[in-house]
């Protein structure tokens, strides 16, 4: 069975779309990776596929095995930079055109999210992140109930459930918190995505939007409280052209200052802009966030 490799299932989770799941579930993929965990990312979200384009792999071709398919390899395992290897499987890989999962009946959906779980030929994996639909829908439960019955006890180790301050003031997040207690998956923590600003010119992290609720929420439902995670530019452009992330002298997050050394090498430097993805993402403003969420997740699987 595809799954009998994988150590330990965390599913990603949200009330609601365009809170930042699919990021979350990219940088904490990295962050695993960089911490030494082997990671596989599974991409269930049939409302619109994003993980192939997170990792900048949307040209990919899988290959179909003898009854199932092979995931991508965004990067191998690197012993001597203490670096674990990260692969992926999307839905958007096999859609022929992009949005057709869309308009999928339930069925279909159903039918399409078991063969998923079933038929991907993962190796040895520390971690699968399941990247899930947003809201409480038909196919999450139908995720929910193939999980608990395909995996092996304890190897379901529980739901990051990503918000935003907004998302927060709605019912959606405590929605998705009764749901993960109805149907017995236990939560591993709740992350505040967009919560503050990294201003690209003055250095400063802002909060636009209030910031708090997420933990305020958290504790109301007895859960724990990962941490909250600014909208840096940053990784956007990252995502989008693969430029390594630089900061203006003095940017300082959460007490820690992330400039840019000067010596950087200059913009548009191809050979740095070349690098892998894992590489790159260690300059960024929110890898040392996500470092810490990361570690607080092992532990707490552990
Ligand atoms: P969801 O999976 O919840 O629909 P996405 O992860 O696709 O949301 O995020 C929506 C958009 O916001 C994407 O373009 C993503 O790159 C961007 N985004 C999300 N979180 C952040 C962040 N903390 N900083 C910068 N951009 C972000």
């Amino acid at each position: 069975m595809s799954l009998s490799k994988v150590k330990h299932i965390v599913l990603v989770l949200s009330g609601k779309g365009g809170v930042g799941k699919s990021s979350v579930t990219t940088q904490l993929a990295l962050s695993l990776s960089l911490a030494g965990h082997s990671v596989g990312v599974l991409d269930v979200d049939l409302t619109g596929p994003s993980i192939p384009r997170m990792f900048g792999i949307e040209d990919a071709k899988v290959t179909q095995a003898p009854g199932g398919w092979l995931p991508i390899t965004v990067h191998e395992a690197d012993r001597s930079a203490g670096v674990a290897s990260l692969r992926v499987m999307s839905l958007g890989f096999l859609l022929p055109r992009r949005g057709d999962a869309v308009v999928w009946r339930g069925p279909k959906k159903t039918a399409m999210v078991r063969q998923f779980l079933s038929d991907v030929f993962w190796d040895e994996l520390d971690y699968l992140l399941v990247d899930t639909p947003p809201g409480t829908s038909d196919e999450h439960i139908s995720l929910a109930e193939t999980l608990l019955q395909k995996a092996r006890p304890g190897q379901l180790a529980g739901a990051v459930v990503v918000t935003t301050p907004q998302a927060v003031a709605t019912a959606d997040v405590r929605k998705e918190l009764n749901f993960c207690a109805k149907t017995g998956i236990r939560v591993l923590g709740v992350i505040e995505n967009m919560s503050g600003f990294v201003c690209p010119n003055c250095s400063q992290c802002t909060n636009i939007f209030m910031s708090g609720g997420g933990e305020v929420m958290a504790k109301d439902f007895n859960v724990r409280f990962l941490g909250r995670v600014p909208i840096d530019p940053q990784f956007l452009v990252l995502i989008e052209t693969g430029k390594s992330p630089r900061y203006p002298a003095g940017t300082s997050i959460n007490g820690q200052d992330i400039s840019s050394p000067t010596d950087a090498p200059a913009e548009g430097d191809e050979t740095r802009d070349s690098a892998l993805l894992v590489h790159k993402y260690r300059s960024c403003s929110l890898a040392p966030i996500f470092s810490t969420i990361t570690a607080d997740v092992v532990a707490n699987v552990a």
